[in-house]
């Protein structure tokens, strides 16, 4: 018997699946900070420090599910001059679970995917120099493109692989999964002591250096 609502529940928000009809519904979105050496160095840290995690919200006013091979528009978001793109290994959460042993932790990745940490920079800068929280320059509406998932069956282990952002033909960011500070199977094992991890979850492992601004 379907339940009675006030008004209708948002949709569950999904992303496509290569090679198969069903998709990936997310549950959380999880994010790493400061997780290559030479980004942190860019945002005016060592690069020595630990990353960190923040989050954005798993819901359809955040989430951009960009299809294969599709462009896909997002609207300039309001009250910033400096809107970054950030290009990310994605890691979705198959199988869920709590302090997570770094030496199984890659047992609970279903895939793998790219997506976009979209940033209003200024309003973050803003936000971290006066010690207040990050929201309004990460966690906004069309803040979280994210392209279709890869089966970690299919793809087998990224460790090795490259990431590289082009804007307009221009290469702006590229660097190399060896040089994430924690590992996907670090990562995992560290949030999983913070979060109890759900399947559904994505998590957003951090940019490499080359960070900038996006133009209407
Ligand atoms: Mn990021």
């Amino acid at each position: 018997k379907s339940m009675d609502y006030l008004f209708s529940p948002p949709d569950v928000v999904s992303v496509p699946v290569v090679g198969q009809q069903a998709r990936f519904p997310i549950h959380r979105i999880y994010c790493v900070g400061r997780n290559y050496e030479e980004h942190a160095k860019e945002m005016g840290f060592t690069g020595r420090e630990p990353p960190f995690f923040f989050c954005k919200p798993g819901d359809a006013q955040s989430v951009v599910a960009v299809p294969a091979d599709q462009i896909v528009d997002i609207p300039y978001p309001s009250l910033t001059q400096n809107f970054h793109h950030e290009i990310e290994l994605v890691v979705a959460i198959g199988q869920g679970g709590v302090n997570i042993p770094e030496a199984s932790a890659l047992n609970h990745v279903f895939g793998y995917a790219v997506g976009l940490d979209m940033t209003r920079r200024d309003l973050q800068f803003k936000m971290r120099e006066q010690g207040r929280p990050w929201e309004i320059g990460k966690a906004f509406d069309h803040s979280a493109p994210v392209g279709v998932l890869h089966r970690r069956a299919e793809t087998g282990d990224v460790s090795l692989a490259h990431i590289t952002l082009t804007v307009n033909g221009e290469v702006r960011q590229q660097s190399q999964l060896t040089h994430l500070i924690w590992s996907v199977a670090e990562t995992i094992a560290n949030l999983s002591t913070l979060f109890a991890l759900q399947p559904g979850d994505l998590v957003f492992t951090g940019t490499p250096e080359g960070v900038g601004p996006v133009v209407p």
